[in-house]
């Protein structure tokens, strides 16, 4: 990790601590949920194309089981940490308990650049890391999913792995999965669908109407992608938008359909030919009245916060504000929607698959988004009721609500033994 990034798990406790003392929490309990419940680490072998054993290394780690089984993607990614997978794993405790589903908190890493293994050295090395983590996942246990740089053709792999290690068949082993082994209708677009509805939710609060919003998107993976594609068909007007490459930017509008093609064929939307190129983080600071971070942790901070000329942030990433650029996009009248409410359409999607999966029932499309609806917009009035009460960041009012419902299931279940 770079000397000046911050700590993301630093920064998960500190919001975890600051929610806390909002809510009055007592000792114990601030003792119980500010650690994980189990942390794998594995270091294994994976032979590549030309002979040579490489070493990777990799980690499982669940925050929380109080409310249900463990619930969170892995990420494939050259610096991923213990202490970033630690904070995604608590951050997943939180987004669970937010929109009410049954789960606790988990998530999973792989120190690999995926883009310089072919595709069986990927395929070698899921299925491995996958066998690593066995000891720890299952339909009833832990529940991976797609995170940065890991898809469904990945969890096809780990779910054929577990189901040969048993024997027969476990698609709910993971969420995410591609439709012809159980996968659900409606996964693929679920984190950024669900974005959409809280942002149509929260925009009367800072006076905008989706026609003439327009918006800045960092990041154009899975999220980011289809985040501009649904914002676009909502009725809003994509002005920016940035991979790892670089970013471009036209104050009139972007085409959408272009960008997807432009970033298909050339692997980047810098190669977009009508708008300014600029830096990978200059779309956060574009004039726009939606910016969307969609790419990963501590992108806006302290050094840029002030820049930032939104009317509202709505965090489809993970961690993307740290907390003094909370404070600072709060006294700019900058409306936060924070991660752990913003982005789990993805986690609620996961929950649909997995109940799916244990039926083999499976839904249309129609149903899955108008459940997610549902559930979204039941999660963002539960929020911004908490805003409104107790006058608190709409970040710590995420958290007030999330960390009482795994209090009271921690309360209730009681300390064992
Ligand atoms: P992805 O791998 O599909 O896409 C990541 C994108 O970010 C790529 O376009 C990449 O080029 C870009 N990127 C990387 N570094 C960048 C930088 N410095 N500046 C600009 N762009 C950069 O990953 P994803 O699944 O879209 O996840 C993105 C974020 O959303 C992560 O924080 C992830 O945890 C979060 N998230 C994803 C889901 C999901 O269902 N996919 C659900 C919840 C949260």
């Amino acid at each position: 990790m770079s000397p000046d990034r911050t700590n993301p798990w630093e920064m998960a406790q500190r919001q975890f601590f600051e929610a806390a003392e909002a809510m009055g929490l007592d000792d114990n309990m601030r003792r119980v949920l500010s650690q994980p419940k189990r942390e794998l680490i594995v270091h294994f072998p994976v032979e590549m194309d030309d002979g040579r054993i490489e070493v990777f290394h990799g980690y499982r780690v669940q925050h929380n089981i109080a409310r249900g089984p463990a619930k969170g993607g892995i990420r494939y990614s050259p610096d991923v940490t213990l202490d970033e997978v630690r904070a995604l794993a608590m951050w997943m405790t939180w987004k669970t308990a937010v929109v009410g589903i049954p789960f606790g908190g988990a998530k999973g890493g792989v120190q690999v650049d995926p883009r310089k293994l072919s595709h069986r050295e990927l395929e070698r090395l899921t299925r491995r890391f996958a066998t690593e983590i066995s000891i720890l996942i299952g339909p009833d246990r832990d529940i991976p999913a797609p995170d940065v740089h890991t898809n469904p053709q990945v969890m096809a792999w780990i779910m054929d792995t577990i189901s040969m290690h048993k024997g027969y068949s476990v698609p709910g082993v993971v969420t995410g999965k591609p439709i012809e082994i159980g996968g659900s209708r409606g996964r693929n677009e679920a984190t950024s669908q669900g974005a959409l509805y809280v942002t149509l939710e929260a925009l009367p609060r800072v006076g905008l109407n989706i026609n003439d919003a327009k918006v800045s998107i960092q990041g154009f993976g899975n999220a980011g992608s289809i985040a501009a594609r649904l914002f676009h068909e909502a009725g809003a007007t994509i002005v920016a938008v940035s991979d790892s490459q670089g970013g471009i930017y036209n104050p009139r509008g972007l085409d959408v359909q272009k960008l997807l093609e432009v970033k298909r064929e050339t692997g980047s939307v810098v190669h977009y030919p009508d708008g300014d190129k600029m830096g990978s983080a200059d779309v956060l600071e574009v004039p726009c009245d939606i910016l969307i971070p969609a790419a990963l942790e501590d992108q806006i901070t302290e050094e840029n916060a002030d820049r930032i000329q939104a009317r509202m942030v709505v965090e489809a990433a993970n961690g993307p504000t740290t907390p003094e650029a909370d404070r600072i996009l709060h006294d700019k009248g900058i409306l936060v929607l924070p991660d752990i409410l913003a982005n789990a359409g993805g986690v609620t999607v996961s929950y649909f698959e997995w109940v799916q999966d244990l039926y083999s029932f499976f839904w249309d499309e129609e149903r899955v988004k108008s459940e997610l609806k549902a559930i979204m917009k039941r999660a963002y009035h539960a929020v911004f009721e908490i805003v409104d009460q107790k006058k608190v960041l709409p970040r710590t009012a995420a958290y007030i609500l999330a960390i009482q419902r795994v209090v009271d299931a921690t309360r209730i279940r009681g300390i064992y033994p």
